[in-house]
């Protein structure tokens, strides 16, 4: 007799599976026998052969073997790397069915796990060039595998090792110069690479930031120790890629952790800070800034946030979860006052340089939990017209939706990076006495599985 809890899939063991959803991460979704399997680089419409890797209680997962029948939208992927980097998951998909598993992901989870019905729930704004989009890159340097001496690249997916690459098809192009240089002055004076089981070996990281608009950009070598030797010569190889590198950095972090970035920054070469723009708000971004990584995205996503806001210029905006401000200072412009709410100290530091940066004079910022400081704002009579929210993946916390609700906000902006967590608190709000109107989601992230909106929620009357 066969247990209705029996699983029907066991590890190693070979299957067949028709793909038909996506899951959060990328991963395609099948089932054998009913049961969820989640397959890496699987895409909707495909039917495999696939090997099981690890069986869960309830899902397991498959590896690839074999493409029975592919996907009619597969294509080939620009990036050679594609399939053994963990950076990108949907490159072998064509851009315009990116996009529409994206939507589906939005339309699942506003269904399912939050039940609302009539929410208008637009297409993806999509990039016209998706490619070469990313303003922030982050390169592990190491020991390479076999004969090689040198790795510096992505770490392949779920793991440590280092996928080599010579260009990296969604950052900018400067990034393949930076990469060869450094390498070449490595070699040529034997720099040791970071040895991340040791943690012997001088150079951990490369990390660069272009501002986009104002074409600057800089340059972050993170090492395990203070001396570089040859500095000199580093510096006049990088200076020689282009007129645009304004900034070279040294940071250094001898911890043995994962966190890229140690404490102490010291300026090699040029400024401490590159300049760029969103709109026409200008920022001054450090090494350690938050930044938005898709400026030209972040602006859509922006401009789509300020017309739901429908500001006349005589509201009051709480920026809940406002980072350095940057949503804060792109309607302060449209609004009486401004008020910013966030937890990490450094960034509303940022935020008020960048508001006198900006000769922006009503704004205010508070560092503290949202759902500390929004109930004791509302305590001491604050109340806002609107209500920006840009949370986190794990969502708004309920004391701060409560809060919001007693406000009794006539509209709130939601923006979110997780359509789950939003379905919850979409949720939340609806019992709360709002509806939700509007969904726009916007790829801020192409190629990737990552899916980001932006929505308006009004008071019902
Ligand atoms: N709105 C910003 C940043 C959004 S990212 C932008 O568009 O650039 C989410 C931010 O929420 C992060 O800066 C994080 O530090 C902050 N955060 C996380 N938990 C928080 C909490 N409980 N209260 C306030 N801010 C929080």
């Amino acid at each position: 007799m066969i247990l209705k809890t029996e699983i029907p899939v066991a590890k190693n063991e070979y299957y067949e599976i028709d793909i038909d959803g996506m899951g959060h991460d990328g991963q395609g979704v099948g089932r054998v026998e009913g049961f969820t399997v989640f397959v890496l680089h699987a895409l909707p419409g495909a039917k495999l052969k696939i090997k099981i890797l690890k069986v869960k209680k309830t899902y397991a997962y498959g590896k690839l073997i074999d493409i029975i029948k592919p996907s009619a939208h597969r294509v080939n992927p620009v990036c050679p790397s594609f399939f053994k980097c963990g950076g990108c998951q949907l490159q072998h998909l064509v851009y315009s069915e990116q996009l529409k598993l994206k939507k589906q992901q939005i339309i699942d989870n506003i269904q399912r796990i939050g039940k609302l019905e009539d929410v208008v729930i637009r297409d993806v704004i999509g990039m016209t060039k998706p490619e070469r989009y990313r303003n922030k890159a982050q390169f592990p340097v190491g020991i390479g595998s076999g004969s090689k001496d040198i790795a510096i690249g992505f770490y392949a997916p779920r793991s440590h090792n280092i996928v080599e690459i010579e260009s990296c098809y969604i950052q900018h192009e400067m990034n393949d110069d930076v990469i060869k240089r450094v390498k070449d002055w490595m070699r040529k004076y034997h720099i040791t690479p970071y040895d991340e089981v040791t943690g012997k070996g001088l150079v951990r990281h490369i990390f660069t930031r272009v501002g986009l608009k104002s074409g600057e950009v800089m340059v972050v070598l993170i090492t395990n120790g203070t001396k570089i030797p040859h500095k000199d010569d580093l510096i006049k190889n990088i200076c020689g890629i282009s007129d645009h590198i304004v900034s070279i950095v040294q940071n250094i972090n001898t911890k043995r952790t994962n966190v890229i970035l140690g404490e102490q920054n010291i300026v090699l070469w040029g400024k401490d800070s590159i300049i760029d723009y969103i709109g026409d708000v200008k920022f001054r971004i450090s090494p350690m800034s938050f930044y938005q990584v898709n400026p030209v995205q972040t602006e859509v996503l922006y401009n789509k946030a300020l017309e739901y806001a429908g500001l006349t210029g005589n509201e009051t905006v709480f920026d809940i979860y406002c980072g350095i401000g940057t949503i804060s200072l792109f309607l302060a412009k449209k609004a009486k006052k401004v008020i910013g709410v966030e937890i990490v100290p450094e960034a509303i530091e940022d935020a008020k340089q960048n508001a006198e940066l900006n000769y922006i004079e009503n704004t205010e910022f508070y560092v503290k939990a949202a759902e500390e400081v929004v109930p004791e704002l509302y305590a001491k009579g604050y109340k806002a017209d609107v209500v920006v929210v840009d949370p986190p993946r794990k969502g708004c916390d309920e004391a701060l939706l409560d809060t919001i609700i007693k406000m009794q906000v006539e509209k709130i902006v939601y923006v979110s990076c997780n359509p789950s967590t939003l379905a919850r608190d979409l949720r939340y709000l609806e019992d709360g006495g709002y509806k939700t109107m509007e969904v726009q989601p916007v790829d801020m992230f192409p190629h990737t599985a990552h899916v980001e909106c932006v929505m308006w929620i009004q008071k019902k009357k």
